[in-house]
């Protein structure tokens, strides 16, 4: 078994553990691997273990790597997860099948306007600022409802969810706090009436924390792939 392939396996049964602990099926919390910074080859082994969903930050980088693994693009599915600039936006709309880092109107308008139509939907996940920190990436937890309802009627998107990243906390309480705020966002959007089923949450240090919260998509890099 490869070092990828040993990692992997070992991300699967902490999923499995903490959804034990936390009551839930392990078949609702998803493992999307997070490759920035490493090479296609490192991909390629993740997939001959198993692995279908991938994660990238960097929009350049991500793109050559599915271009790189054109052979695998119809068994795959890619996530930006980085945070997203005007000028980006035609590049990801063209190449990915998930944008998790929605925190404005404007972005999501223009991905929507530049979503090829031959291409489903892209799925996306408004990021939200549970921190309150002025300066972080992600809408507030007060304005994220008008923006899921905004982004909810744009014709080339599917909103799927939320995603969060809190700062890291000292203990696994502290941190399903910091969680649990944005699963509160999830489930006031989801009362108003748009049907979301995807709240991204927990990395490698805290995933066992999100799932406590309801994660239902971890997004892990350094326990797969090795240190960045
Ligand atoms: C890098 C990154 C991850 C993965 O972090 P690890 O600590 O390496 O598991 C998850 N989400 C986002 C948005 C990232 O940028």
């Amino acid at each position: 078994m490869t070092m990828i392939a040993a990692n992997l396996h070992q991300v699967r049964s902490r999923i499995v553990t903490a959804c034990a602990a936390a009551d839930r099926d392990p078949a609702g919390v998803q493992l999307l691997a997070v490759s920035k910074t490493f090479p296609a080859e490192a991909v390629r082994e993740a997939v001959a273990a198993g692995q279908t969903a991938f994660g990238e930050n960097y929009v350049q980088e991500g793109v050559a790597k599915i271009e790189a693994l054109a052979d695998l693009r119809a068994q795959l599915v890619w996530h930006c997860i980085g945070p997203l600039q005007s000028n980006k936006t035609r590049v990801v709309a063209e190449h990915f099948d998930w944008v998790h880092s929605i925190d404005r109107l404007k972005i999501a308008e223009r991905l929507s306007q530049q979503r090829p139509d031959g291409l489903p939907p892209l799925q996306v996940c408004l990021q939200v600022n549970v921190d309150g920190g002025a300066n972080k990436s992600g809408v507030s937890v007060d304005e994220a409802l008008a923006l899921a309802q905004a982004v909810a009627s744009l014709p080339r998107l599917r909103l799927r969810g939320l995603m969060a990243i809190p700062e890291p906390a000292p203990d696994f309480d502290a941190q399903r706090t910091l969680f649990l705020r944005a699963a509160a966002v999830f489930e006031e959007i989801r009362a108003a009436g748009i049907a979301l089923d995807t709240l991204s949450l927990g990395m490698s240090a805290d995933l066992e924390a999100a799932v406590a919260a309801g994660s239902t998509l971890v997004r892990v890099g350094t326990a797969i792939f090795g240190q960045r």
